[in-house]
């Protein structure tokens, strides 16, 4: 059996989890958009296990990387090719210049000071960037992400800013195996969108997303109506280095 083959029976077995997930949770198939995460995968592996998803049926999966580095030097392999690129790693302030030349959205604004800095530099390209605001719903010290006591705050002031569309909030889920305190950390997570939701603050209403769960547990965050779930192993193999916490 071939890579190819391996890769593909892997999207197939992801797309089934993730179709079964919405099925236990009772919400419409296609509800969980799938994004792949391909921190250190090539770009040919990369761009095939995105036709093959696209071929499947539902919507095109979209594309993170979490490191700027990465998607600088892959970004020309892959535009024109999904929903858009991704980061969903930590922004220095000094890579953002390098992170809008091909990011569609940044999933990691966790301060307001990169919030403001996004927003400027997007008013001189005279363009608009969308995001979401990371949140560290398990306080585990070594994740990226604004506190959830801080959380709605910050949505709020990143939506204040023309310039930026505020299109949710993303979590890293605590890294457990108990999935009750895995699923409740994605509970907190679409507490807080809702409340961003509802507060009918400008620039709020887009902020329906929720980016949650990845290739061991995306059934919780699915379950707690996740709308992009962001998975790497699962599709790629466990050759790469899967944390999400490399800075
Ligand atoms: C790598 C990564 C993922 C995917 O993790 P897997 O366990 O490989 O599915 C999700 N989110 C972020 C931020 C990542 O860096």
């Amino acid at each position: 059996m071939t890579g190819i083959d391996d890769l593909h029976q892997r999207l197939a077995r992801v797309q089934d989890r993730i179709a079964a997930a919405e099925q236990a949770a009772g919400r419409s198939p296609g509800s969980v958009r799938l994004l792949l995460a391909a921190k250190t995968v090539d770009i040919a592996t990369v761009r095939d296990a995105v036709h093959a998803a696209a071929a499947s049926g539902g919507p095109p999966p979209l594309v993170g990387e979490n490191r700027v580095q990465e998607l600088v030097a892959k970004a020309p392999g892959l535009t024109g090719l999904t929903g858009g690129l991704h980061l969903i790693g930590p922004l220095q302030s000094n890579k953002v210049n390098a992170a809008l030349r091909w990011a569609a959205c940044v999933q990691s604004v966790a301060s307001e000071s990169l919030a403001e800095r996004l927003h400027r530099r997007c008013e001189q390209d005279e363009r608009t960037l969308e995001v979401l605001v990371q949140v560290n719903v398990s306080g585990e010290p070594t994740k990226h992400g604004v506190h959830p006591d801080r959380a709605v705050e910050l949505a709020f002031a990143v939506a204040g800013h023309d310039r930026l569309r505020l299109r949710g909030l993303m979590t890293v889920g605590a890294n457990s195996p108990d999935e009750a305190r895995v699923r409740a950390g994605y509970a907190v997570l679409r507490d807080l969108r809702d409340r961003v939701v509802d507060s009918g603050e400008p620039g709020t209403a887009t902020a329906t997303e929720l980016s949650m769960g990845m290739s061991r547990d995306l059934e919780a965050a699915v379950a707690e109506v996740a709308t992009i779930v962001r998975v790497g192993s699962a599709v790629f193999g466990a050759r790469y280095v899967p944390a999400q916490d490399v800075r």
